[in-house]
C-alpha cells in the first residue's frame, strides 16, 4: 500500500509514523521543512484530559501516557492543568466531569469556596467551580522534540519526507493521499470549513516564582498561562481570522490579559511582558471539532484536521486512528467516527466547548 501525506506537522509525522510502522509505503510532502509557520512549533505543548467530549477526553488520555513513553527525547513537565469555570458554565462543567470520571481521566472538582484550600494564589471571585489533576497525568511538552522523534522514527522505519508545496490533490499520484496540511486544510480541499486563526502568547516576567504551578485556564475570561522556564507564557483569550502575518497581536496585552490575569491571580499585579509570538489555530468553524476520516466525496482522500488547539495532544491517537481506519477500514482502539469529514459537509455541529 502507497500512501503519501500532505503536510509534514505533527500530525503528518505521527501518522507516517504509525503507517510506516505497518510497513505501508509513506511518503510525506512539506512545503517547508523548517516549519517556520506551522502550529505545532508555535503551540503551548499541553497535554490535558478535561474535555466535555469522550472522544477529545479519550485521545488527550492516550496522548499523555503515549509521549511518556514514546521517548526520552520528549521531556513531560506534570505540572497538571487547573481549569476555572462560573455559573454559567458549571452544569455544563459538572457532566463534562462525569465523561472524565466513566473514562478514569483523573480529574477532581472542587466547589469555588474551597479553590483557596488547594490553589491559595487563586481569587475565587465570579467563580463557581474548578476542576483539576494532581497526579502527573496532564501537563506539557516541547513540541518539537515529540516532532522530531515522530519523524525520526518514521524515516527509520522507511518513510520518506520530500519538499513539496503542493498545489492541487490532482498533482499527487498515489493509491492513498492523507491531508494533513492543518489550517490550511482548506486550500485544498476547499468545502472543509478549516480557517487559520491567530492566536497570540506572551512571555512575562513576575518576581513570584511558582514552577509547580499547574496550566492555568480561566474559562470565565479566556485566558491561560503556565511557568515556562524563570517566567511564565500567558495566553491571549482573542483569536483572530483572515490576518495575513503572524505579527503578535501586542495591543491585546494590558486590557485583555493583564488585567484579568492579575484580578484572577493577585501575584500578577507585578509583573514585566519581555516578548510575544503568534501562531495560528487549525479552527474548525463549524463547531471546533477535528474532522478526521476520509472525504465522503473523494475514492482515495482522507484527511485530519480543525483540531483547534488540540492538535498537538491529539496527534498519537490520531495517527494510530488514521493508520487503523486505512489499514483495516475500521477504528480499532478510539473509534473516532464521530469525527468523520460527513459531519461537517452536512453541517451537523458538535460543539467543543472552552478552547484555549
Ligand atoms: C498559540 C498556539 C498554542 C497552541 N497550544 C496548544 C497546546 O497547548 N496543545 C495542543 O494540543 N495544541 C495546541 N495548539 C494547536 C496545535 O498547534 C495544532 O492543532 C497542531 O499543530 C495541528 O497540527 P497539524 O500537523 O495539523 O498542523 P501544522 O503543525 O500547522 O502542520 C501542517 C503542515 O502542513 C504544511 N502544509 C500546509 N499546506 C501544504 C501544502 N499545500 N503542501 C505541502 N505542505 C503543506 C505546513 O507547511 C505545515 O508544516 C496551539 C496552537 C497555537 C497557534
Amino acid at each position: 500500500m502507497n500512501v503519501t501525506i500532505v503536510g509534514g506537522g505533527i500530525i503528518g509525522a505521527s501518522t507516517a509514523y504509525f503507517l510506516s510502522a505497518e510497513n505501508v509505503n509513506v511518503k510525506v510532502l512539506e512545503r517547508d521543512p523548517t516549519y517556520t509557520e506551522a502550529s505545532f512549533g508555535r503551540s503551548c505543548g499541553g497535554l490535558r484530559h478535561q474535555f466535555l467530549q469522550e472522544e477529545n477526553i479519550l485521545l488527550g488520555m492516550y496522548g499523555s501516557e503515549f509521549v511518556r513513553q514514546f521517548s526520552k527525547s520528549v521531556q513531560f513537565t506534570a505540572n497538571g492543568y487547573l481549569m476555572l469555570f462560573n455559573e454559567e458554565q458549571k452544569a455544563e462543567q459538572t457532566q463534562a466531569v462525569i465523561t472524565q470520571g466513566r473514562c478514569n481521566a483523573g480529574s477532581n472538582t472542587i466547589d469555588a469556596s474551597l479553590i483557596q484550600d488547594v490553589f491559595p494564589w487563586i481569587n475565587p471571585e465570579g467563580l463557581a467551580m474548578a476542576t483539576y489533576t494532581d497526579t502527573g497525568i496532564e501537563g506539557w511538552i516541547d513540541p518539537y522534540s515529540l516532532h522530531t522523534e515522530f519523524k525520526k522514527k518514521a524515516i527509520a522505519q522507511g518513510a520518506k519526507f520530500i519538499k513539496q508545496d503542493v498545489k492541487s490533490l490532482d498533482d499527487v499520484e498515489d493509491d492513498i493521499i492523507v491531508v494533513a496540511a492543518g489550517c490550511w486544510t482548506g486550500e485544498l480541499l476547499p468545502d472543509i470549513p478549516i480557517k487559520p486563526q491567530k492566536h497570540t502568547v506572551f512571555n512575562i516576567k513576575c518576581p513570584v516564582h511558582m514552577p509547580d504551578m499547574p496550566l492555568t485556564a480561566d474559562f470565565t475570561t479566556g485566558i491561560y498561562w503556565r511557568p515556562e522556564g524563570h517566567g511564565y507564557i500567558v495566553g491571549s483569550p482573542n483569536g483572530r481570522f483572515d490576518q495575513e502575518d503572524l505579527e503578535p497581536d501586542w495591543n491585546d496585552f494590558d486590557e485583555d490579559v493583564w488585567i484579568p490575569m492579575a484580578m484572577r491571580a493577585p501575584m500578577f499585579e507585578q509583573l514585566k511582558m519581555e516578548n510575544a509570538w503568534a501562531g495560528y489555530y487549525d479552527t474548525n468553524v463549524l463547531d471546533n471539532n477535528a474532522v478526521v476520516g476520509k472525504h465522503p466525496k473523494m475514492d482515495n482522500v482522507y484527511l485530519a484536521s480543525g483540531f483547534t488547539g488540540r492538535g498537538l495532544m491529539e496527534a498519537p491517537g490520531i495517527g494510530r486512528g488514521l493508520m487503523e481506519l486505512i489499514t483495516s477500514g475500521e477504528y480499532q482502539s478510539i473509534d473516532l467516527s464521530c469525527f468523520d469529514p460527513a459531519r461537517v459537509l452536512n453541517k451537523e455541529k458538535r460543539l467543543e466547548p472552552y478552547v484555549i
